[in-house]
C-alpha cells in the first residue's frame, strides 16, 4: 500500500567536513505507529531527528512524507503538510495561563491576529477548542495557571497541548522524558500513548523501559547507520545491539 507508511528517508546523509554523523540511513514509519529511534552517545540520533524536522539540511538522500519530497521543503510548510515537531519548553510563554498558552498557539495555527488576542471573538472562537486540548493532555486543573507555576511534568505536558493545537497527523518528540522523575514518566507516557491513538509518534528516547513499553518498533542507530530495526524483546536479544551499548 502506498500510504502504509507516513515517513520515509532513503540514503539520509549529513557531513559535517569529512565525519558521517548520519550516513545512508533508510527509515520507514509506519502509519499510526509509536517509532523510537535509539542508540548510544553519539549515534546520530539529534543529527538523524534535526534532518527529519528540517532544521538541518541533508548532504544527500531523500525525506518522504505522505508521499510528497520534503527533503527542501521550509519547516514551517512541513508543518502545514501536519509533520509537527513538538516545542521546546522555551516556546511556551511563562506568564500566560495554560489556556491562554494553548489558546495562542490555536491563534497562530489559524491566522488570527495575535493583536487581539484577548477579544471576545477570539474567546469565543478558539477557548472551547483549548479546553478540548487541555482536557487530552489531563491538565484541566491546570486551565488558569500561569505556565510558570506548573511543575515541570506538567509543563511538558502543556508543549505537547501546544503542538496538538497544530493539527499534526504525525508527531516528532525529542527526548519527552529528559529531565523527570518516575511520576512524571509514567504521566507523559500514559498520555504519548493516548494521543498515539490520533497521531503517528516518532520519538528520541535515551529512557529504555519508557521505549520498551511505548514503541510499536525500533530503529538502533550507531556510528550514524542503522544497526538493527524490531521490538523490544527481539532487539534485547541482539547481540550486535547489547555490543553496540556496552561498547559505548
Ligand atoms: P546522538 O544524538 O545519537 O548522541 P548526535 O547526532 O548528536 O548523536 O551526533 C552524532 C555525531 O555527529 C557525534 O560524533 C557528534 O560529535 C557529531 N556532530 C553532531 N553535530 C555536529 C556538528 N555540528 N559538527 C560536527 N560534528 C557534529
Amino acid at each position: 500500500m502506498a500510504d502504509e507508511f507516513i515517513l520515509e528517508t532513503s540514503g539520509l546523509t549529513k557531513e559535517f567536513a569529512g565525519f558521517f554523523a548520519v550516513r545512508d540511513v533508510a527509515l520507514k514509519v509506519r502509519r499510526g505507529h509509536i517509532h523510537a529511534l535509539i542508540g548510544p552517545n553519539g549515534a546520530g540520533k539529534t543529527t538523524c531527528f534535526n534532518l527529519l524536522t528540517k532544521f538541518l539540511k541533508p548532504s544527500a538522500g531523500q525525506i518522504r512524507y505522505k508521499g510528497q519530497d520534503i527533503t527542501s521543503m521550509a519547516p514551517a510548510d512541513v508543518a502545514r503538510l501536519g509533520l509537527v515537531r513538538s516545542f521546546q519548553i522555551s516556546a511556551v510563554f511563562p506568564h500566560l495561563t495554560a489556556l491562554e498558552n494553548v489558546r495562542v498557539a490555536l491563534q497562530r495555527q489559524h491566522g488570527s491576529s495575535f493583536d487581539f488576542w484577548r477579544s471576545k471573538n477570539v474567546l469565543d472562537r478558539f477557548n472551547p477548542r483549548a479546553h478540548e486540548l487541555l482536557n487530552d493532555v489531563g491538565l484541566s486543573e491546570f486551565a488558569n495557571t500561569p505556565a510558570v507555576e506548573m511543575p515541570y511534568g506538567r509543563k511538558r505536558a502543556l508543549e505537547i497541548a501546544t503542538t496538538l493545537a497544530l493539527d499534526p497527523e504525525m508527531m516528532l518528540l525529542d527526548e519527552p522524558m529528559a529531565g523527570m522523575g518516575h511520576e512524571d514518566i509514567d504521566k507523559i507516557a500514559a498520555l504519548i500513548k493516548r494521543i498515539s491513538a490520533k497521531y503517528t509518534i516518532l520519538m528520541v528516547e535515551h529512557n529504555l523501559s519508557v521505549v520498551a513499553n511505548l514503541s510499536d518498533i525500533i530503529t538502533v542507530l550507531t556510528r550514524g547507520q542503522v544497526l538493527a530495526e524490531g521490538n523490544y524483546a527481539d532487539l534485547s536479544k541482539d547481540e550486535r545491539v547489547k555490543e553496540a551499548y556496552l561498547g559505548a
